[in-house]
């Protein structure tokens, strides 16, 4: 059975005070580790504080981005070896705002997922399509591209452990969430196509995540679907109370 994970994206959002108050409000109310992952994945000046903040709870801690060399002269880059050490366990990588804004390719993603994969950090790859893109009626073909791009030359089992996450660019920080059935759908081409590059067991342990307006008044509706496992949450994950309401959608 895949755990569900629920995972915080702070963007550029929240200092290293924060972050500690952050962790002090929510410590002792997010449900058991074994039943739902509960993650913050946050900017890498607060991960030190957010790491010896979560100690001890149930809280996973995340970095936003890592570059493909682990070190040398790549000035203003994260290390996926120094995240090893500091013992940070996920990665979200090929974010829409660092494809969009940063220029990031599927050939940088896909190296930045085999260097977290060797260091032990697990990535979550981010995919998805824009408006337009949509519009066209060409989601599945755009996204079922950036995730054969993505996953190249990476192991089944590899694949197995770790996290994909859908996000429509249309539904990002827009209020706009998808449809139920529209996630639903692409969460199942995405395993469909896990299915086709690999096998059938590959495609049952992948984790696949939703992203784009989830909040409290969504998250259940959206959790009760077979292929979606979780959820990748900008702004509604920002603020204690609502954090707390995402990950225990099972209550
Ligand atoms: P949002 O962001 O929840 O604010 O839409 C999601 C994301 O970009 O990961």
């Amino acid at each position: 059975m895949r755990v569900p994970i629920i995972a915080g994206n702070w963007k550029l959002h929240l200092n290293p005070e924060e972050t500690v108050e952050f962790v002090k409000a929510v410590a002792d109310k997010l449900p058991a580790a074994n039943k739902v992952e509960s993650l913050i994945c946050a900017p890498a000046v607060d991960l030190d504080a957010l790491r010896k903040a979560a100690k001890g709870t149930n809280l996973r801690v995340g970095a936003e981005n890592a570059y493909f060399e682990t070190e040398g002269a790549f000035t203003g880059e994260t290390s996926a070896k120094v995240l090893r050490e500091m013992g940070i366990q996920y990665c979200i990588i090929g974010h829409s705002e660092r494809r969009g804004y940063f220029h990031e390719t599927d050939e940088d993603i896909n190296k930045k997922a085999k260097t977290l994969l060797a260091n032990q950090v697990t990535p979550i790859i981010c995919c998805g399509e824009s408006l337009e893109t949509r519009e066209a009626g060409k989601q599945a073909e755009w996204v079922v591209g950036q995730i054969k791009a993505a996953l190249k030359d990476l192991t089944a089992e590899q694949v197995g452990s770790l996290v994909i996450a859908y996000e429509p660019i249309w539904a990002i920080g827009t209020g706009k969430t998808a449809s139920s059935d529209q996630a639903e759908e692409m969460c199942k081409t995405i395993r469909e196509t896990v299915k086709d590059l690999y096998n059938e067991q590959t495609a049952e342990n992948v984790r696949i995540q939703y992203g784009g307006s989830v909040k409290p008044a969504n998250v259940k509706e959206l959790m009760a679907k077979p292929n979606i496992d979780g959820g990748l949450v900008g702004g509604a994950s920002l603020v204690p109370e609502s954090y707390l309401a995402l990950v225990n959608f099972k209550d």
